[in-house]
């Protein structure tokens, strides 16, 4: 086995980088009303803390780095951040996850950090409809973040969106049909039991098949496409379209084989996979003083027991217990 190859011979080469547990938006699927509770200023990494793991992750070939939150953006200092993890010999690509509705007045200086690409959520084109889901935020400022991305030349912009039937389901042909007018790159992320919403999850997920059902029905048969940093996505295209759409279906034709990721969470836990209890703590040995082969090994360990497969489609349709107990929000979606 080498550094980054798990006992299934997977590569393991990108890392999601949680910053921060906040957000300034409460999505129904993502976070209770009254938020999580937060973690304390001593519990969350520090930002120099963040770039020494990087920095290992890095030398370990796992050169694809992502922020994201919570919401990244509601962290002071971000775009320090940003270039601190810029500057790491060896790294490939840093990209970040974010609502957007912060974006629009940082997304120039996140540029001229190193930030390469962005990835917006967002699960309506409607106004009212677009409170309702986030709670508490505007669709012009996520709009207006989306454009500055653009601006900023943060490319390709790709648009996040959860579908859940009886809630956005109603306007997948309405995004679709961005990727033809507008060019955008849309990605339909299948509902993930998680945390609270766990059970009603069943009910309200739209799959991947049934996207793209609903999609060519419309707009006649997609044909495959690419887009960069693919991820887990199967990307399609519509005849004429210069924008792309991404089906992500961990659920309906799940992509445990390829996974080729670690999470880290603001608290210092390495994840090797959403679905599973498993974490490897990394802030009590930084904190220690440990050497880098100590962190290294900590890294090692995570890939090791990495899960074949997640096993959410077992028993009866419940997430099992060893899966999902906690909100992406605090996990690092
Ligand atoms: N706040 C940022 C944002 O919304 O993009 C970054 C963090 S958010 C947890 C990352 C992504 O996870 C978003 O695209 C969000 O829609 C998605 N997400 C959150 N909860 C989810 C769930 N239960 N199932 C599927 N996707 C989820
Ligand atoms: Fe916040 Fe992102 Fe979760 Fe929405 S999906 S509540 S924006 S962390």
């Amino acid at each position: 086995m080498t550094d980054n190859r798990d006992r299934l011979n997977r590569t393991i080469d990108y890392l999601r980088i949680s910053v921060t547990d906040r957000c300034n938006l409460r999505c129904v699927y993502c976070m209770p009303e009254k938020g999580v509770p937060a973690f304390s200023h001593d519990e969350v990494l520090r930002y120099e803390e963040i770039e020494r793991v990087a920095h290992i992750a890095v030398g370990l070939g796992i050169v694809h780095l992502r922020l994201t939150g919570g919401e990244p953006l509601v962290r002071k200092g971000i775009v320090d951040l940003v270039a601190m993890l810029a500057r790491i010999p060896g790294l490939e690509s840093l990209a970040m996850t974010t609502n957007g509705t912060l974006l629009a007045p940082m997304a120039h200086s996140l540029r001229q950090a190193g930030l390469q690409r962005v990835n917006i959520s967002l699960d309506t084109l409607r106004p009212e409809r677009f409170r309702a889901i986030t709670r508490r935020g505007e669709l012009a400022d996520a709009l207006a973040g989306i454009e500055a991305a653009h601006a900023a030349g943060l490319e390709p912009v790709k648009i996040n969106v959860v579908p859940i039937r009886g809630l956005n389901d109603d306007e997948v042909v309405d995004f679709a049909r961005l990727t033809l007018d507008q060019g955008w790159h849309v990605r339909f992320i299948e509902w993930m039991p998680l945390g609270e919403s766990a059970y009603s999850a069943r009910e309200g997920l739209v799959s991947g098949p049934e996207l793209r059902r609903r999609i060519e029905e419309t707009f006649g048969p997609l044909a495959p496409a690419e887009v960069e940093g693919n991820g887990p996505a199967r990307v399609w295209r519509i005849a004429g379209a210069s924008g792309t759409i991404g089906l992500i279906s961990a659920l309906s034709e799940h992509f445990c084989h390829t996974c080729n990721r670690l999470r880290l969470t603001s608290t210092g836990a390495l994840l090797p996979c959403l679905f599973s209890n498993l974490e490897f703590d990394l802030r009590t040995p930084l904190r220690a003083g440990a050497d880098d082969a100590t962190l290294r090994r900590v890294f090692r360990e995570a890939i090791a027991h990495k899960p074949a497969c997640h096993r959410l489609n077992e028993t009866d349709g419940r997430a099992t217990a060893a899966a999902a107990s906690r909100e992406m929000s605090r996990i690092g979606g």
